[in-house]
């Protein structure tokens, strides 16, 4: 790690990752995800909270070589055949520990990269040549605790690590409805679309605080956030935010009626 205290910190990224088909179809978030790749500088690493990788305590993958984990049923076979060869990083899950406490962080030998991170990281980084890092979600804990253990991993942002979160804002698979053969077709059913505006509402009043508190938000909030998983996510995107810090939105679009796409670049002052 270098101690390189006055680089300009590295971007975050909160990453709505939609259906696992965004890693090998040509859409609109498969696009926007490659041109990202090609606009932000060149991580030494990655550190991926993916919503698909759910733990008690909180682990972190120490693993030279983590496998491609296709954790989804019932897609086409090249699906399937997919793979993302990136290199893991002992050091890096080392540094996170250190970072985070190991009464807080293990390190953990058995999972690999789930669809939530290579789904993502294969159009952003096709090369596949920079290590990935995951860092799970620990079930057993509020919004809260997830914000404030998030906030740790600050000094990441200074060692050329990219922080990249994904899930979805407004995610329920109970509640979709699909009107054609393109699950991407942007359609949103009134409390998806009421529930993402209210939680960019409250990105951009930094009301942080509300979000991590989310099951308190009304009614809307409770449809678009059925269970934790893919929203808190965001709370470790949001907690890596420092003031001078721009937030611009892209993909922010619903989809299937109850998945919004919303994505936030969180890109820092130098
Ligand atoms: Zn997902």
């Amino acid at each position: 790690m270098s101690d390189a205290a006055d680089e300009k910190p590295m971007p975050v990224l909160f990453v709505g990752h939609g259906s696992p088909m965004n890693a090998i179809e040509d859409n609109e978030f498969s696009r926007s995800w490659m041109e990202l790749g090609r606009s932000l500088p060149h991580p030494r690493a990655i550190l991926c909270v993916s919503a698909h990788w759910e733990t008690q305590g909180t682990c972190v993958t120490a693993m030279e070589r983590p496998r491609t984990i296709h954790d989804f049923y019932g897609f086409p076979q090249a699906l399937y055949e997919e793979k993302y060869p990136a290199p893991g990083s002992r050091s890096l899950a080392q540094e996170v520990i250190g970072l985070l406490g190991s009464a807080a962080v293990s390190p953990d030998e058995s999972w690999g990269l789930d669809h939530g991170c290579w789904a993502v990281l294969t159009r952003m980084f096709p090369g596949a040549d920079v290590p990935v890092v995951q860092l799970s979600l620990d079930r057993t804990q509020p919004g809260r605790r997830h914000f404030e253990l998030a906030g740790g991993l600050q000094p990441l942002r200074r060692q050329g690590v990219l922080i990249v979160a994904s899930g979805n804002l407004v995610h329920n698979l109970r509640r979709v409805v699909l009107r054609g053969e393109d699950f991407n077709e942007p359609f949103g059913l009134d409390w998806a679309i009421e529930a993402n505006g209210l939680f960019k509402k409250l990105i951009d009043r930094e009301d942080y605080g509300s979000l991590a508190d989310y099951p308190s938000l009304g009614n809307s909030v409770r449809l678009a956030v059925p269970t934790p998983e893919h929203f808190l996510p965001l709370l470790y995107a949001l907690a890596l935010r420092q003031e001078g810090d721009s937030l611009r939105y892209f993909n922010d679009v619903p989809v299937a009626g109850s998945l919004t796409m919303t994505s936030l670049l969180i890109d820092g002052a130098s």
